[in-house]
């Protein structure tokens, strides 16, 4: 089964939106071993998206479509593929009442314009999950003798991706002969870049696509770190667990030291974790930070359990005099070790971390922007590491938050070996 993408709108060629549909479908495809070998871009235009839609059919066995579902006139993906199946539109009844239904239940009166969003290509129906108000389609026709599928779904994300799970990937699947379960395992991981990671894994990725029931995809997601993928697939979810066990085993034995957490679990909720289970408490000092590390401990649900508080000390004197820092500049080693032990002491916690550097945009006392100096107190034994970013001032201080949460994590996953 190949299947390509084809994303429609003006928008997208002027550069006004990015194409995070066609990356979407992309990885979600990938996942399930579909094989989709093409992306196209298109804009509003009739003609072209029929052209771009035919070229595809030529080379693929399905083509979905995103966007131009909408009930506007340059809304046109219904019409172009009414003409690559050389079909007229019709007006769907049900779909008509399942609209008009829509609106009644949101207490709105529907424009008439919205309509046209029940007119279907003859022969094609509308996609059963509708979680807007625009209908997905999909249709199967015979072109030179080939079974061919199209299926088109709105250019709004995440009615585009309700559609996608809850239909399409599925329909598709069944389709292609695919195993009835497929699971996912997303391991997280920080300090390292994508290529690195896949020159690490790419034996095991070898490995994997000869064998063919596990596939492991990168996702990097910025502030969140690099994401390894492991998709299993399987007869039943048993099966598929055990598998999702092996490989996660297997992919951790290669790059376990930087695998900080699994699926939704973010790192200050692995930290604030790692904490509760070895009954420590944790502070924080944070100078570049300004509070971002207490924020993010914080947010997570039952984070009082072991979070004591923490110290903006953003001034110099500050720093002295609420955590005792000695006298001296204060984006340095001393000052941050001093800070992570002024933490502990003045806050009562058994584990802290510190931050201070020059966030930028301009040097501070001659040193560069995107200077961080590090630290964190275990047991009070303080360990410190400097940092340099060329990046922005927010990014410099997102990633300071996550890194200096990481060397904690570190020393918290080694102390209870
Ligand atoms: P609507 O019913 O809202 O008109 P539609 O199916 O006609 O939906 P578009 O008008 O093409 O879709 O896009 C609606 C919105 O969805 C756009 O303004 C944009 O924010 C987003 N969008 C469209 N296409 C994409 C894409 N390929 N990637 C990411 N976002 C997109
Ligand atoms: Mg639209």
């Amino acid at each position: 089964m190949r299947c390509e993408v084809v994303a429609v709108g003006s928008e997208l060629l002027l550069g006004q939106i990015n194409d995070t549909n066609s990356s979407w479908i992309g990885q979600e495809l990938a996942a399930v071993g579909i094989d989709s070998h093409y992306q196209t871009k298109v804009g509003d235009n009739l003609d072209r998206m029929v052209e771009v839609i035919e070229i595809a059919l030529e080379r693929s066995d399905a083509v979905i479509c995103t966007g131009g579902l909408g009930p506007t006139q340059d809304d046109i993906t219904r019409e172009a593929i009414a003409k690559v199946m050389g079909v007229e539109l019709v007006t769907d009844e049900a779909l008509v009442e399942k609209i008009r239904h829509m609106f009644g239940s949101r207490g709105r009166d529907m424009p008439e314009s919205n309509l046209l969003q029940a007119r279907v290509p003859a022969g094609a129906s509308a996609i059963p999950v509708q979680p807007g108000t625009a209908p997905g389609l999909a249709a199967e026709f015979e072109r030179n003798g080939e079974t061919k599928l199209i299926y088109a779904v709105p250019g709004v994300p995440w009615e585009m991706q309700e559609m996608m799970t809850g239909f399409i990937v599925p329909d598709l699947m069944a389709r292609s002969g695919a195993s009835a379960v497929i699971r996912s395992r997303v391991l997280r991981t920080w300090g390292t870049q994508e290529a690195a990671l896949g020159e690490q894994l790419a034996e095991e990725i070898e490995r994997l696509d000869a064998e063919g029931s596990v596939t492991i995809a990168f996702l990097a997601s910025g502030m969140e770190g690099l994401k390894v993928r492991l998709t299993a697939k399987g007869t039943d979810e048993a099966e598929v667990e055990a598998l999702l066990d092996a490989e996660d085993a297997r992919v951790r034995e290669i790059i376990g030291p930087i695998v900080f957490g699994v699926d939704d679990e973010n790192m200050e909720a692995v930290v604030l974790r790692l904490c509760k289970e070895q009954g420590l408490t944790l502070a924080t000092a944070e100078s570049i930070t300004g509070g971002l590390i207490a924020q993010r401990l914080t947010a997570v649900p039952g984070s009082s359990a072991a979070f004591r508080g923490g110290v903006i000390s953003y001034a110099t004197d500050v720093k002295t005099a609420v955590l005792g820092a000695p006298e001296g500049p204060s984006v340095s080693e001393e000052m941050v070790e001093a800070m992570a032990l002024g933490a502990c002491a003045t806050l009562g916690a058994d584990v802290a971390v510190a931050t201070t550097g020059v966030a930028g945009p301009d040097a501070w006392e001659g040193i560069p922007p995107g200077t961080v100096w590090v630290a964190t107190c275990v047991d009070g034994e303080v360990e410190s590491h400097m940092l340099r970013f060329r990046t922005d001032r927010d990014r410099s201080r997102q990633y300071t938050t996550i890194t200096v949460l990481n060397f904690l994590r570190k020393r918290l996953v080694a102390r209870a070996d």
